[in-house]
């Protein structure tokens, strides 16, 4: 700025200050010697940034071409390989990251590269055969250079005018699978890319509330107690979204789920709709689940849409009817078996593999039923985080729904401006370009041979699990990616009585509250035994580094909530069936990975029943993040879920779940209550 004096009349030509600025620089963009030290540093700082010019003193590749090396000699070669980067994994010591400061003069590029790489040690390397612990894929290379590449340019995605033709991906992948969903229409249909299969749910409940409820958005929700509802099994994000929205834990409505297929059980919801019709509380949404993460139970959103079609639940002077979303970020990826000829099988998966994929298929093109789907590329779409769309079937109907009043000062110089409708304000452009990428780099047969590839070498590895002594499997009938098992450490009843594998699982599911008491110890013991299991593979995994003896340890985890045993009247009590699990998602898993899977497993039970491994320590941090927190018990008066079901599964500290009216007794239900 000129001296306040020259304020007024800097177009004057005598102004000191712009000439001085002027003489800076050379007529090439150069500085000259003598100049302010800012001008100096500054030059300097150009080569932090990659040139805007084409020119060969940008270093920017070779700077990227290194940082990868210093990864890639992060890794191991085959033959030893452990599952984490680097040589060791010692437990995460996260007790003097308060010590971080912002250095004055900043480090080399190399420095920060280093010091980036060291991040990486011991981490988890998803790419691993026996990195097996849960719905975490490693990205495909399209997707990493897509991710660099927009972060590279990095537009803005709220509109065109700044994100140009990037915003293509954003549209082309809505085409692509909106084209993949029976019932719907690529000129019809929209999807908007955001943070997460969580974010899909919040834009669903938002969705919802906005066209049921029409003048909720300027005028808050009413005191109406607007409902939601879901599956027992559906994913806590109906929590998170409830919680944030302000509609309120407990207008969540859990449905009972069947007791085979683990599906939102119909009558039950009927039953609820009714109970909410005479009640006058309008149902916002109806939640289908199409893939729960452990058991893969998929709702029946047909028969939900043809119910709303046939009864009118909503009161219609003063609301609309209920949105019904599909939770579809685990199971999403089967649409792309769409086309796929199952009876000649090009693909030439075993018969019970073919069968599994085609009875999913059918199951989740029901998509189709929905008004709008969440679809999460960073789980069963081989992208990294966080990648995923929400899908509108009438993407005007949404618009014009979510449309924020008062944006006419937006220039919409270009005509996609979903800055106006979407949740977030600026937006990257990297989800949407690498789900893009990831579509056309993998195609619909890479998908079926990927989604194949898993479904089969988890059949292999059911089967060898059957030939162990000490071994069960106890999702023999689910569809899923996972495979769920049990160890025993003696093969005994409660009686002391001898059993097999099979029929120490059968006894354990026959016990409920009629049981005696050592019946019930006996089952909370063999469940105490797989979180042992679990537990010492943590330890063998970080304690024993570099891996000894030829042993690479594979990253995997239990679940405390898969089912409950079949005669359960209390799904919050011990009466739940713990389980291990494998949960395989790369291309490279072979044959020989589940066998080495299997002598892992056998190999820890004999350290823990050893007691040769130590216990890792979880406290390695320091305050701000120490202390206990306390955690809001929603307490209502009817069967919503409890937040405490937040928490990893702690039987018995789960209150009241499952007490709903009307739950039969019978075969138990999956509980699901981890990730
Ligand atoms: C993972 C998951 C979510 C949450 O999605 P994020 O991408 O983790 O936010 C929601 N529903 C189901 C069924 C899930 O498995």
């Amino acid at each position: 700025m000129p001296p306040s004096g020259n304020a007024h009349n800097g177009r004057s030509g005598h102004n000191h200050c712009y000439g001085h600025y002027h003489s800076f620089f050379k007529p090439n963009d150069r500085v000259r010697a003598d100049v302010p030290q800012w001008v100096k540093r500054r030059e300097t700082l150009k080569s932090c940034f990659p040139t805007y010019e084409s020119t060969s003193i940008d270093t920017f590749p070779d700077e990227v071409r290194t940082a990868m090396d210093s990864i890639t000699s992060l890794k191991h070669p085959k033959a030893n390989c452990p599952v984490y980067y680097g040589d060791a994994s010692p437990i995460v010591d996260y007790s003097d990251v308060t010590k971080a400061a912002v250095p004055l003069a900043g480090d080399t590029i190399q420095q920060v590269v280093e010091d980036m790489a060291d991040l990486l040690i011991g981490l988890p390397n998803s790419a691993h055969p026996l990195h097996q612990a849960n719905v975490l894929p490693n990205p495909n290379k399209a997707s990493i250079i897509a991710a660099l590449i927009a972060n590279y340019t990095s537009q803005n995605a709220i509109e065109g005018e700044y994100a140009w033709n990037l915003c293509k991906a954003e549209m082309e992948t809505a085409a692509m699978v909106a084209k993949l969903i029976p019932k719907w229409c690529e000129t019809e249909a929209g999807g908007i890319f955001t943070y997460g299969g969580s974010g899909c749910y919040l834009y669903a409940v938002k969705y919802a509330l906005s066209h049921v409820i029409k003048d909720s958005r300027c005028k808050g929700i009413p005191d109406v107690n607007a409902k939601l509802i879901c599956s027992q099994q559906g994913h806590y994000a109906k929590m998170n979204s409830t919680d944030w929205l302000g509609v309120g834990m407990e207008n969540i409505h859990e449905i009972n789920c069947d007791d085979d297929s683990n599906e939102m059980e119909l009558s039950h919801l009927y039953d609820v709709l009714q109970e909410c019709k005479s009640k006058g509380e309008p149902v916002a949404a109806i939640i289908c689940t199409m893939g729960t993460t452990d058991a893969f139970a998929v709702d029946d959103v047909k028969a939900v849409r043809e119910y709303l079609h046939k009864n009118q639940i909503n009161d219609p002077s003063k609301y609309n009817q209920p949105l019904i979303y599909c939770d579809a970020v685990i199971g999403w990826s089967f649409l792309l078996f769409s086309g796929y000829n199952f009876h000649a099988n090009p693909l030439q998966f075993s018969e019970p593999v073919c069968r599994k994929i085609e009875q999913t298929y059918h199951k989740i093109k029901n998509i189709g039923y929905a008004d709008a789907v969440g679809i999460d590329f960073h789980k069963t779409g081989w992208v990294q985080y966080a990648t995923s769309m929400f899908m509108m079937k009438d993407f005007r109907q949404y618009r014009d729904l979510m449309s924020r009043p008062g944006s006419a000062y937006l220039h919409d110089r270009t005509p996609y401006n979903p800055g106006l409708y979407s949740l977030e304000v600026s937006r990257s452009a990297a989800p949407a370009l690498s789900a893009w990428a990831t579509l056309k780099y993998l195609g619909l047969e890479g998908f079926q041979t990927i989604i194949g590839g898993i479904l089969e070498m988890s059949q292999y590895l059911r089967h060898i699990i059957k030939k162990e002594e000490n071994m069960v499997c106890v999702n023999e009938e689910d569809y899923g990616f996972v495979t769920l098992f049990r160890m025993y450490q003696s093969l005994k009843g409660p009686d002391g009585e001898d059993l097999t594998a099979d029929e120490m699982y059968e006894k354990e599911l026959s016990i409920g509250s009629h049981s005696h008491k050592s019946e019930v110890e006996w089952l909370k013991a063999n469940n105490n035994y797989q979180q042992k299991i679990a537990d010492g593979m943590w330890s063998w995994l970080h304690a024993d580094t570099p891996p000894q003896d030829g042993w690479t340890p594979p990253f995997v985890t239990y679940t405390s909530g898969f089912r409950t045993t079949d005669p359960v009247d209390d799904l919050g009590s011990e009466y739940v069936i713990y389980a291990l699990k494998s949960y395989p998602m790369n291309v490279s898993v072979t044959t020989n990975h589940m066998h080495s899977l299997l002598a892992h497993f056998k190999e820890c039970a004999r350290k823990v029943d050893n007691d040769e491994l130590p216990t890792i320590p979880n406290d390695l941090i320091c305050a701000p993040y120490t202390g206990k927190w306390s955690v809001p018990d929603c307490d209502g008066n009817h069967d919503g879920p409890k937040i405490t079901s937040l928490l990893s599964g702690v039987p018995g500290k789960v209150k009241g779940r499952g007490k709903a009216k009307g739950r039969k007794e019978g075969k138990g239900a999956a509980v699901g209550r981890n990730k």
